[in-house]
């Protein structure tokens, strides 16, 4: 997606550890228009899809996948990172570790938001190495639903996670795919 490369060359900046700063425009400071601009590309990439529901994680999926979910006609559920699990038998639970915390955190979906009928669209911010999808994947499947594939804002090609998922077969959309970066360059993967 150009609009959001450009966004990303023009205010995009690099810390340290692999980390790709976007908080003046998607993570911490939002810029509706250019999400409302992504939310109707998913719509657009996925318009054959027959989504009910749309999941994503806190905090950073769930401003980008209600805008979406605006253009799909569907709910959005979002997971909860919580500190203890109270194993119930109402949440589906796994375990997830954080790429910029690195903390590994409990991760609780209510049973009764996800079931068998469902056919489910994951939006994300980042795709790095995969934990986050990879726990998502996980309550989709312990739930039975069916999993349509995913939609990522930024993926960084050069960690293996998106590689991974399409390698199971797992249908993974970004739009836009960063195969390098550094101080002073970035390059996507065309
Ligand atoms: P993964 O689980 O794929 O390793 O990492 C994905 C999660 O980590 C995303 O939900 C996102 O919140 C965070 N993340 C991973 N890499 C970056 C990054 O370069 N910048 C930012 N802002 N968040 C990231």
């Amino acid at each position: 997606m150009e609009l959001l490369k450009e966004r990303i060359l023009k205010d995009g900046t690099v810390k340290p550890g692999n980390v790709l700063k976007v908080d003046s425009f998607l993570n911490h400071q939002m810029d509706i228009p250019l999400i409302n601009e992504i939310g109707k590309e998913f719509k657009r990439i996925y318009a054959d899809a027959p989504i009910t529901k749309i999941l994503t994680i806190e905090a950073s999926g769930i401003g980008i996948a209600c805008i979406a979910a605006q253009y799909f006609n569907v709910p959005v559920v979002f997971a909860k990172k919580a500190k203890s699990v109270n194993l119930d038998g109402e949440m589906y639970t796994t375990k997830i570790e954080s790429f910029t915390h690195k903390k590994v955190y409990d991760v609780i979906l209510a049973k009764k938001f996800l079931s068998p009928e469902d056919h489910v669209l994951i939006i994300d911010d980042f795709l790095a190495n995969g934990c986050a999808l990879n726990g998502l994947i996980d309550i989709v499947h312990h739930s039975g639903a069916t999993l349509e594939g995913t939609g990522i804002v930024i993926e960084k090609g050069f960690q293996r996670g998106g590689d991974m998922l399409r390698e199971r077969g797992i249908r993974v959309e970004s739009l836009a795919i960063i195969d390098s970066m550094t101080d002073t360059s970035l390059t996507f993967r065309e």
